[in-house]
């Protein structure tokens, strides 16, 4: 069996800010039965708690002109795959994760020390598969720093892009002092970028094969209005770029077994779907009633995700007859901007600041239609875990939106939710209306969607299929 070492800041059970935790979380079991997978990620102080018998596996100094630190490495197995956490406290164990001024000093510590693990452990690693900027700089530390090392040398790299805005930016001295890189590899243009260091750039030129989580999203990025400005460095490699589309875990996510809702249902029994939205109503201070159409948003607040059309169109959004839930924190302006909606709908429209995983559910379960108006989005997968839901996404046709999500279409009742393209107000508010002009007036044919939406396979079994192609080509 190959193994494929994962190599990531952040994965489910232990430590999640977004989708990447979801994919880094699952992807192993579903790979499972064909591969042996490990996955390697920092220790975090939130990550302590979680880890029950975890134990030590070997302690190393890792030494840089600016890094003289060690690092001590752990062992968990968790549902049969073996997680290997960095340890070390200063740079770790803090109260968030990212957004610090040494994250560059940080993440090359993480890179280096990964390295440095597989050179002082034989785990007979034939795959690492990296993810994301944090974990970017490891196909050039394999194959060009490490690469006499006998556990390096036959190392092939598969990279994974969640999401092509967040690439790991810093200043040159990140890749001279603290990643300890030649001037030969620093000014050969390989990692340069706006005069600093890029460790997605790094990446994307080093590994053997990149992927990015869906298909429509690896043919944006290669142009200049979602490439990031990396579009054209992406173009040199777009024969060795595959887009496959992010699963869900669907025995998490599971609306008859769900422990985090009050009422279990399926795809025939959408009558307890609605007793979940009474209950979410009473909960969070709306107007009981099971015939409103209850609009939902769960996500990051940010530019990236839309949610200023939202915001924008409020009057308009409100002014139908809908009640709207929104969980979520991100950007100052626009928490304050629900904030103060709440004053004006009262009864009418809860906000909820914060990370909250048991209310994400509840609002999946008791919600009639999700709005996700996001101006770029990579995969997405609360469209999915909504339709899983019966909760019809409304999205705008980006990225993996437009890959997983399929129009209404009245003529023969298909589809799984509705789109719209252009991103505008007027575009988001048109299909608002359509779709609640269908669930007042066609509640079959909207439940008919709903079933639609719920029938989707949305597992990684056909995800999974792909990646080990993908490993299988190297
Ligand atoms: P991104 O990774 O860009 O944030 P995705 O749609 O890929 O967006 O993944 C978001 C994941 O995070 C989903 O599982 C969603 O349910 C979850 N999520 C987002 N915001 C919150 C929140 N405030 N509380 C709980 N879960 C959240």
């Amino acid at each position: 069996m190959k193994h494929i070492l994962f190599v990531a800041s952040e994965s489910l059970p232990f430590v999640k800010t977004g989708g990447l935790a979801d994919v880094v979380g699952s992807l192993p079991q579903a790979l499972s039965s064909n591969y042996r997978v490990s996955v390697f990620l920092p220790l975090y102080s939130s990550v302590i708690p979680k880890l029950k018998d975890a134990k030590a596996v070997v302690s190393f100094q890792i030494s840089t002109p600016c890094i003289h630190q060690p690092a001590t490495i752990l062992k968990q197995t968790h549902d049969g795959i073996d997680y290997y956490f960095l340890q070390h406290q200063g740079y770790f164990e803090r109260d968030g994760y990212y957004g610090y001024p040494d994250d560059g000093e940080r993440f090359a510590f993480f890179n280096l020390a990964c390295a440095t693990f597989i050179e002082k452990v034989n785990l007979s690693v034939d795959i690492i598969h990296s993810h994301d900027w944090h974990a970017g700089m490891m196909p050039l530390l394999s194959r060009v720093v490490f690469k006499h090392h006998p556990n390096h040398k036959n190392i092939k790299h598969v990279f994974t892009i969640h999401n092509l805005a967040y690439q790991g930016q810093f200043p040159l001295s990140v890749a001279k002092d603290c990643l300890g890189l030649s001037d030969h590899i620093i000014n050969d243009g390989s990692i340069r970028f706006d005069d600093g260091v890029n460790f997605l750039k790094s990446a994307i030129v080093y590994a053997h094969k990149i992927t990015t989580v869906s298909p429509s999203y690896a043919q944006e990025i290669l142009g200049v209005a979602f490439g990031e400005r990396l579009h054209e460095v992406l173009r040199l490699r777009q024969y060795d770029l595959y887009g496959i589309l992010n699963g869900i875990d669907t025995t998490f996510w599971n609306p008859s077994e769900d422990p985090f809702i009050p009422y279990h249902f399926d795809s025939e029994t959408l009558d307890n779907k609605i007793k979940n939205k009474l209950a979410l109503q009473k909960k969070l201070g709306l107007k009981s009633s099971e015939n409103t159409l209850l609009l939902g948003v769960v996500s990051r607040l940010t530019w990236q995700k839309g949610i200023h059309l939202i915001l924008d169109q409020m009057a308009d959004i409100m002014g139908l007859d809908v009640q709207l839930v929104v969980l979520g924190s991100g950007e100052a302006h626009l928490e304050h901007g629900f904030r103060h909606m709440v004053e004006k709908y009262y009864g009418r429209l809860a906000y909820v600041a914060g990370y909250n995983e048991p209310l994400a559910h509840e609002i999946y379960a008791g919600c009639d239609l999700l709005l996700m108006p996001s101006l770029f989005e990579p995969c997405g997968l609360s469209q999915m875990i909504a339709m899983r839901y019966g909760t019809l996404p409304l999205v705008r046709e980006v990225g993996g939106l437009k890959d997983s999500v399929l129009p209404y279409n009245s003529s023969d009742q298909s589809g799984t939710g509705f789109s719209f393209k252009d991103f505008s107000i007027s575009d988001l508010y048109h299909v608002l209306r359509m779709a609640v002009y269908l669930y007042y007036h066609y509640p079959s044919e909207f439940e008919q969607v709903q079933r639609n939406a719920m029938n989707e396979d949305f597992s990684w079994a056909l995800s999974s299929v792909q990646y080990a192609k993908v490993y299988d080509s190297l």
